[in-house]
């Protein structure tokens, strides 16, 4: 089968890109440093381990996140194809227990014939231009770091490290020795924000003769517990997060957030009502002994399948945990709850991706080099899997010597490739994916669909034309 592909990080990106490439034939070895080394978020020993919401977004068709899922799903993508068989009720959003998916994901990588997994800290890389890239993985910071490395002798890891192309997908949360190794390649150029985790609670510890379940305008029943307030309540409360202490950041004064994933203190710093127009919306319910609409209200989500957990959704936030407990139990139907998981904030690190990578996601100075997820400057669980999804089929292109492949300008993962690689974008932040990044329709398409959502509807339809003729091409080729 010949040397294999070095995939660095079993997240979601990287399991994507590791299975593409085992599934084409190519020999993988998957490089995990956990749990010989944990980040500040993840939890467990599991590949795949999804660390804040479980929600993968919208699946409704029309949408530019249902798109981006489409795409992957007709792309035969492992992560669409496990989240669907963990999937959870939550609306017209696909959310899985995050359990489940990463064990199902773990043992499917496990057992595939083609995948080889590490579990080792990659400490360092050559990435020398035009020479397979030498990578030196080590596990210094845990107490065995000898017996790792004479254990990857003995296995023979060390030879064989390095004689193919390498992709490194190791996401927001990179180990200090790889981001030190990664930032000497990329001459320094690495920018980072903030990104927070939002609270889980035990769901019999939520009082549900005051909340009720319900999904917004009706959208999968009663999916979603709500906690509604009144003017008074939602006023009090808010008082209450303006004046809970934090927990202090390093270098606060430089703080950017990501803007779609704000912690509640700093939008309620933004105006009294911001966070009722954000995610205490009551839009779209209706209060079953009332039939009215509350004031506000706190939505949370189902976890698992057993439903015993659920998560407050859009209620990231970095108060100080004795805190939480003592300003989220102010929203009715939480005065006892239990917290299984309290919300909490990290770095967030992504490279200057279009001073380094080409539309197929290899570096410019290096063909062999790949970079995937979060770390290219993508935002979100999909668009990790969906750049892990292009590095693991042309790091196979690069080692049989074919041509890269890029994804169809029209389709939403072209659309994400082209931003991280696009020369011309100037403060390059992370993006979710939005029609905003989407090819717009020619002009006297524009003018036959007025309304947004049809025009939204013709370019998802477009998007997906375009993908199955790429797919059927990339597939003659492979
Ligand atoms: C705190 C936080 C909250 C987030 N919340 C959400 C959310 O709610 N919704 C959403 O869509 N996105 C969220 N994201 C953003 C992003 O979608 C996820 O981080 C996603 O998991 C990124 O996928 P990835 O594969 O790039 O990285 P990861 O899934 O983090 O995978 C990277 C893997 O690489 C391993 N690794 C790191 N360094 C090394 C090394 N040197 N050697 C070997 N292995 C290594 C890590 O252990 C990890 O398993 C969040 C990010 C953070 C940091």
């Amino acid at each position: 089968m010949g040397d294999p592909i070095n995939v660095i990080g079993g997240g979601l990106a990287g399991v994507e890109a590791a299975w593409q490439a085992a599934e084409l034939g190519a020999s993988v070895r998957l490089y995990e440093m956990r749990p010989v080394v944990q980040t500040p978020a993840h939890r467990t020993d599991q590949l795949a381990e999804i660390v804040c919401s479980n929600s993968l977004k919208t699946d409704e068709p029309g949408s530019a996140p249902y798109l981006l899922k489409e795409e992957l799903r007709r792309g035969g993508s492992l992560v669409l194809d496990v989240a669907e068989k963990t999937r959870v009720p939550a609306g017209a959003a696909l959310s899985v227990d995050r359990i489940k998916f990463a064990e199902m994901i773990t043992e499917r990588i496990e057992d595939h014939p083609n995948i080889e997994i590490v579990r080792e800290e990659v400490r360092t890389f050559d990435w020398s231009a035009d020479t397979p890239v030498r990578m030196d993985a080590a596990s210094a910071s845990s107490p065995n770091a000898i017996d790792h490395d004479q254990a990857a002798e003995k296995r023979g890891l060390a030879d064989k490290r390095g004689s193919a192309p390498t992709i490194i997908a190791t996401g927001p949360l990179t180990s200090d020795a790889l981001t030190a190794e990664i930032m000497k390649f990329t001459g320094d150029d690495q920018l980072y924000f903030y990104d927070a985790i939002a609270p889980i609670i035990a769901a019999d510890s939520i009082d549900m003769s005051i909340a009720f379940k319900a999904a917004r305008y009706d959208k999968g029943g009663d999916d979603y517990i709500n906690c509604p307030m009144d003017r008074e309540q939602y006023e009090i409360f808010i008082d209450a997060v303006l004046n809970a202490k934090s927990v202090p950041l390093k270098r606060f004064e430089d703080t950017h957030w990501f803007e779609s994933c704000l912690p509640i203190e700093e939008i309620a710093r933004r105006g009294p009502e911001t966070l009722r127009f954000g995610p205490m919306k009551p839009k779209g319910l209706r209060h079953p002994k009332t039939g009215e609409e509350p004031y506000a209200c706190v939505q949370l989500r189902q976890e698992n399948l057993m439903a015993d957990a659920f998560g407050m959704v859009g209620f990231q936030n970095h108060l100080r945990y004795g805190e939480q407990e003592r300003v989220l139990r102010l929203i009715p139907g939480l005065e006892n709850a239990e917290f299984l998981q309290f919300g909490q904030i990290h770095r967030n690190t992504f490279i200057n991706s279009p001073k380094i990578l080409n539309e197929s996601l290899e570096t410019r100075s290096n063909p062999q080099l790949f970079f995937a997820g979060q770390i290219t400057g993508v935002e979100g669980y999909v668009e990790s899997v969906a750049t892990g999804w292009i590095a693991g089929k042309n790091a196979v292109r690069t080692l049989r010597g074919q041509p890269l492949i890029t994804a169809p300008q029209t389709s939403a993962i072209g659309a994400l490739c082209r931003y991280v690689s696009n020369v011309e974008t100037k403060n390059f932040q992370p993006v979710n994916i939005t029609f905003g990044l989407l090819e717009p329709l020619p002009p006297e398409l524009r003018k036959k669909y007025r309304r947004k959502r049809e025009r939204h509807m013709v370019q998802v339809e477009r998007a997906l034309e375009d993908w199955d003729t790429f797919m059927a091409g990339s597939e003659k080729a492979a």
